[in-house]
């Protein structure tokens, strides 16, 4: 974070108490920002926390109907989104509707599924206290603090935030410091259809200001970001105990079976790793081909990558890449694979052209390297031969990353994606997961944990409640020191009547 007028293209400032962003290619001024203090998120808090129960007495019905009105907002002025996506994030027009599509979808499933998947229900009692009717519900935890990051500034955030909305809570937003006039733009369209309460609202500024929402006591504290700044969100979480999901990094595969459909593997692969210059958390970073068809795959796939228009202007295939700090790394990634004898078979250091990144594929790069372990978060792939899918799978297994995949496979496709250790595969496509309203999004190990989208999405920001109601008088008080040693007996005999057969 640079405290100065004078800066580079996309890097975000503080000037004059407020946060500028600015386009990552042209430098234009984006938005401009009060960079919030810690007074200012417990303010917000604090108002979110009347608002939370206005709209949880609203109940399913009220919160359907103006989320639907906020997702037909968002519709019928998509093009103005993305055109602002397009400006402040610089990815193309093109992707930037096709990332809030998806989330539009998204608010939609939420607030169309949330009694469904939340509302009360009755459970069966146990036939040992068959006395007692028992009900479940779930409930709104109250506020929750949604921290976004800026490679897909719309889709992850309302990943949190529609899913935490329908299922009853109100949402205190921290976006990222790259993208606060997205952010902005998203609760204005809510405020809008929403005039009544604070339910949703922004605060801005840089790192500081979503440490500090970690502290200001929400009821639970969405971060999607990198895993190291993921560890400091939950370590600050801790102090309170305040829940946390955590949707962190990634270093996803790509398996090629020997039967694969070769053409839609490379459609896939090259579109997985390289849309939105890489930056996708569930993007493609690795490949691994079996040998059968390694060579016709590989030609394929460089033919078709080497195609790929880099630029900020109308019909690019993919712009700059949004902060400029992680170009260092993506250099080091391919000059580090490089000097461990891996060639590049596209693109390599010179297609390093801040703030662009040509597309680069890698071969022949050992499985410790940079490039294969660590997030690139740029245009590149590596391509590994292996004897088989199997192998494959062993070897995109050994990361300390897990939450997405891709598999290519005529014969073994869901078999294999059951393989990959990860929260989410997609079988003959990638990243087709991501805008599937109905199915969990979400990863294992250093990719975090928690579940956003779905029914596991809805019941992420929603706390159980179980309630158990006597209907009729015990035969067998278990539950009383009023039982006799008759009684006690008979207990005892129940129990082996329920359960004493092995089977
Ligand atoms: P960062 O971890 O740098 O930042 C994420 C958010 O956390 C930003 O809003 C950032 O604010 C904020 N933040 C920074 N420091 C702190 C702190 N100490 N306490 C609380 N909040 C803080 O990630 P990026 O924005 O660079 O996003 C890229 C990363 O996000 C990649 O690793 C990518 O894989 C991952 N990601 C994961 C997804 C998933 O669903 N699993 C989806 C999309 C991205 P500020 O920007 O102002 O510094």
């Amino acid at each position: 974070m640079r405290m100065t007028a004078t800066h580079a293209p996309g890097v975000p400032v503080v000037e004059d108490g407020h946060l500028v962003s600015s386009n990552p290619a042209t430098g234009e001024q984006i938005g401009r920002f009060p960079a919030s203090g810690e007074s200012d998120v417990a303010d917000a808090v604090r108002r979110a926390r009347q608002a939370a129960a206005w709209w949880a007495a609203l109940g399913f019905a009220g919160r359907r109907e103006r989320l639907l009105r906020w997702r037909a907002a968002l519709a019928n002025r998509l093009e103005e989104l993305a055109e602002l996506m397009h400006r402040e994030g610089g990815k193309p027009v093109a992707e930037a509707i096709v990332e809030a599509a998806g989330a539009i979808d998204h608010i939609a499933w939420a607030a169309k599924h949330a009694r469904s998947v939340l509302g009360p229900r009755r459970v069966r009692s146990s036939l040992m206290q068959i006395e007692y009717a028992s009900r479940l519900e779930y409930l709104p935890y109250g506020v929750v603090g949604v921290i976004g990051p800026w490679n897909y500034p719309v889709l992850t955030p309302i990943g949190s935030i529609g899913y935490a909305l329908a299922a009853g809570n109100a949402v205190v937003f921290k976006p990222s410091e790259y993208t606060p006039a997205i952010g902005a733009w998203l609760v204005d369209r809510f405020v809008e259809v929403v005039p009544e309460q604070p339910v949703l609202q922004a605060v801005f500024g840089t790192g500081d200001v979503g440490a500090a929402l970690c502290r200001s006591g929400v009821n639970k504290l969405a971060f999607t970001g990198s895993t190291a700044t993921g560890k400091k969100v939950m370590a600050a979480c801790a102090e309170t105990l305040t829940p946390v999901l955590a949707e962190c990094g990634g270093k996803d595969a790509m398996i090629v079976d020997a039967d694969a459909d070769l053409d839609g593997a490379v459609a896939a692969a090259v579109w997985g790793g390289m849309t939105n210059a890489g930056q996708t958390c569930v993007g493609i970073e690795r490949v691994y081909v079996a040998d059968a068809v390694y060579d016709a795959f590989l030609g394929r796939l460089v033919e078709r990558a080497a195609r790929l228009t880099v630029g900020i202007e109308d019909g690019a295939d993919f712009g700059p890449i949004t902060m400029p700090g992680q170009i260092d790394t993506i250099r080091r990634h391919i000059a580090d694979a490089l000097e461990r004898g891996g060639r590049a078979a596209l693109g390599g250091p010179d297609a390093v052209q801040p703030p662009y990144v040509r597309p680069t594929i890698l071969v022949d790069v050992p499985e410790d390297a940079a490039a294969v372990r660590e997030e690139t978060f740029g245009p590149t792939l590596t391509v590994t031969r292996v004897a088989d899918a199997d192998e494959g799978v062993r070897l995109a297994n050994a990361s300390r990353y897990g939450l997405g995949g891709a598999v290519f496979s005529r014969s073994r496709g869901v078999a294999l994606a059951r393989q990959l250790r990860s929260g989410m595969t997609a079988v003959n496509s990638a990243i087709s997961f991501a805008g599937m309203p109905g199915l969990p999004f979400g990863g294992v190990g250093d990719s975090g944990f928690g579940r956003i989208h779905g029914a596991d999405g809805l019941r992420e920001f929603a706390r159980p409640k179980a309630i158990t109601k006597r209907r009729m008088r015990s035969l067998l008080p278990a539950l009383s020191f009023d039982r006799t040693p008759k009684q006690v007996a008979q207990i005892a005999r129940a129990v082996r009547l329920l359960h004493g057969r092995p089977r």
